[in-house]
């Protein structure tokens, strides 16, 4: 395989980009592509692409193609959610030895394949927390929750948006500092500061992290 500097590039146009992605795909004769595949045959770098689109989903989506799929079918997005629960069950990124069975429902090298290195696969991942955040309802808002005010947000705090506080807040009780890692047992949420029913969005400004003990106002230490 010969070496191809692949180079970072800021002024490439959108349609530039989108149209080797889909040179890319064509010549796999796929409708879909991954991001490692995307690094062995593309002219561009595949970080170029997903700080531009924000994600390889988007890119994806951009391109009019469809979301990778392993031959047994498994997506990026689950691939994602099932990283999202073994760190929140480590509450730390988990090593790459550690994504096995029976913690992980896949392992490191099901990742690796997806995403070139098991570092590409973490950088993907934050990248599709990070969009997360940035829109609350887009998982599933329905009219229904626009009804009577109108509220930017649902009360319901997705998997995702859970997550990126967990990660914000660093696995901690931001009251009294305690940590699943120091302190089997400890117990997070993630509530809202000020309480969805007056008023308060389910956005990142306004949701923490605190343990079972002081949500549910029994935390005897540092309480205002
Ligand atoms: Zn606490």
């Amino acid at each position: 395989m010969k070496f191809e500097f692949k180079p970072h590039r800021r002024n490439v146009p959108d349609s530039e980009l989108i149209e080797d992605v889909q040179r890319c795909a064509r010549r796999l004769q796929r409708n879909t592509i991954t991001i490692a595949e995307y690094e062995r045959d593309g002219v561009f770098h595949p970080t170029t692409l997903t700080r531009r689109f924000r994600s390889w989903f988007r890119v994806l989506e951009v391109s009019g193609l469809e979301e990778s799929r392993s031959k047994l079918n498994i997506s990026d997005g689950e691939l994602f959610d099932n990283l999202r629960s073994v760190w929140t069950s480590l509450a730390r990124q988990p090593r790459y030895e550690e994504v096995r069975s029976p913690m992980s429902k896949y392992s490191a090298g099901t990742y690796e394949n997806r995403f070139g290195t098991w570092n590409q696969a973490l950088m993907a991942f934050i990248e599709w927390v990070d969009e997360g955040q940035k829109d609350p309802c887009e998982e599933d808002s329905t009219k229904a929750d626009q009804k009577v005010e109108r509220r930017r947000t649902k009360r319901d705090i997705s998997e995702r948006l859970r997550f990126s506080i967990l990660l914000r807040d660093g696995f901690r009780c931001l009251s009294c500092g305690r940590s699943p890692l120091k302190s089997p047992g400890v117990e997070l949420h993630v509530d809202h500061v000020i309480p969805w029913s007056s008023g308060g969005e389910t956005v990142q400004e306004n949701l923490k992290t605190k343990c079972a003990d002081c949500n549910l106002g029994k935390g005897n230490a540092f309480r205002e």
